[in-house]
C-alpha cells in the first residue's frame, strides 16, 4: 500500500464567492482551477466537469469537499451532503456531495471549510503531530474546526462552536451582531461584530484601541472553555481578525491561563505559548484542506 501521502487525491472548496478544484498528492498541488460561486447547478457542474476531465490523467483516489455551510453531515440521513439553510441565494437544499461524487464511488468526504484547515493545519501547518487541536478563524464570522483523535467531529452536523455564548467581561455592555444571538462569540469578536462595536472596519483599529480588550477577553473565554471541554493540544487561530492583530494573541495567552487558574495541568504561563499558536498555511489551508479531508476516506 502505497503511503497515503503519496497517493492523489482531488479536492472541491466551495467558497461563497469562489470555489477551487484541484488534484494534489500529499500537499502538493499539481492541477488547480478557480471558479466563481453562483448558481448550484452551474458551478457544481462546472467542478464535475473538470474532476472529469482530470480523472483520466491523474486517477485520484479519493474527493474531499470543503464547503461554506451549514450541511448535513449524518450518513443515516437523506440530505447527507446537502447544502441546509444557508442564506446564500438557491443553495439551500442544494446536494453538494451528490452532484461531485460521480468516479469516486464511497470515497468523498464532505465537511466544512473549516474543518478542512483544521486538518491541514494538523497535517502540515500548525498543529503537525497532534491527534486533537482546534482551528478557529477569526473574520467575517468564527468558525471552529475540532480534531478529536485525529478526525474531524461531526455529529448531525459541523460542530457551530463560533455561536456559543461567552461570559462576558465585566463593563461590557455592547449588544453584538450576530443576527441570530447577539453577543454569542462571533457576535462580538468578529470582523462585523468589532466594526459595529467601534464605528469603523476592524482593521482601522490601532493595536492598542480599548476595543481589543473586550475581543481578547471573549476569545479567552471561549478558548478556555474548549480546553476544558476537548483537553486539546493546541488551539490554532486563523482568519482577517485573528491573524492580522499580532497584539491579540499574547492577550488571549494571558487571558486564558488567569480565567483557568491553574486548574488544567497542561494551561500555565510556561506552556500556553505552545497551546495557542496562529494558522501557518495561510490561504491555502482551504485548497489544502480539502486534501486532507479526501485523506481521511483512503484506506
Ligand atoms: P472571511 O472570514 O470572509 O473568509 P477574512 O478571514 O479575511 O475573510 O475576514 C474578513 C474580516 O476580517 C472582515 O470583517 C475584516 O474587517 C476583518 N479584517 C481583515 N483584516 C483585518 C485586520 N488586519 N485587522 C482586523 N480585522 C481585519
Ligand atoms: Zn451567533
Amino acid at each position: 500500500m502505497t503511503e497515503a501521502q503519496d497517493r492523489i487525491v482531488a479536492g472541491v472548496e466551495l467558497g461563497g464567492t469562489k470555489s477551487i478544484v484541484l488534484i494534489g498528492r500529499g500537499r502538493d498541488i499539481l492541477v488547480s482551477e478557480r471558479l466563481p460561486t453562483t448558481t448550484p447547478a452551474v458551478t457544481l457542474a462546472a467542478l464535475r466537469q473538470r474532476l472529469a476531465e482530470w480523472h483520466e490523467q491523474y486517477k485520484p483516489e479519493a474527493l474531499g469537499i470543503g464547503s461554506f455551510g451549514p450541511i448535513a453531515l449524518d450518513k443515516s440521513d437523506a440530505d447527507y451532503g446537502h447544502m441546509l439553510a444557508t442564506p446564500k441565494p438557491g443553495w439551500a437544499g442544494a446536494d453538494v456531495a451528490g452532484a461531485l461524487a460521480e468516479g469516486f464511488g464511497e470515497r468523498v468526504a464532505i465537511h466544512t471549510d473549516v474543518t478542512g484547515a483544521a486538518l491541514a493545519e494538523g497535517q502540515w501547518g500548525a498543529a503537525r503531530g497532534l491527534s486533537d487541536h482546534v482551528y478557529v478563524t477569526v473574520g467575517t464570522g468564527v468558525g471552529m474546526g475540532i480534531i478529536v483523535n485525529g478526525q474531524p467531529v461531526s455529529g448531525r452536523m459541523h460542530p457551530e462552536a463560533g455561536h456559543v455564548r461567552v461570559r462576558r467581561m465585566a463593563g461590557d455592555d455592547f449588544a453584538g451582531a450576530c443576527p441570530f444571538h447577539g453577543d454569542c462569540l462571533e457576535g462580538l469578536v468578529a470582523g462585523p461584530g468589532i466594526a459595529a462595536r467601534v464605528g469603523r472596519p476592524a482593521q482601522e483599529l490601532a493595536a492598542d484601541d480599548p476595543a481589543w480588550t473586550f475581543v481578547a477577553d471573549a476569545l479567552a473565554e471561549s478558548f478556555a472553555g474548549l480546553f476544558l471541554t476537548l483537553a486539546c493540544g493546541r488551539i490554532v487561530i486563523g482568519g482577517g481578525v485573528g491573524v492580522g492583530q499580532p497584539q491579540l494573541l499574547d492577550m488571549v495567552r494571558a487571558g486564558v491561563v488567569e480565567k483557568l487558574s491553574g486548574y488544567l495541568p497542561f494551561i500555565n504561563t510556561a506552556e500556553v505559548a505552545n497551546r495557542i499558536v496562529h494558522a501557518q498555511l495561510g490561504d491555502q489551508a482551504g485548497p489544502l484542506g480539502t486534501l486532507a479531508l479526501a485523506r481521511t476516506v483512503l484506506d
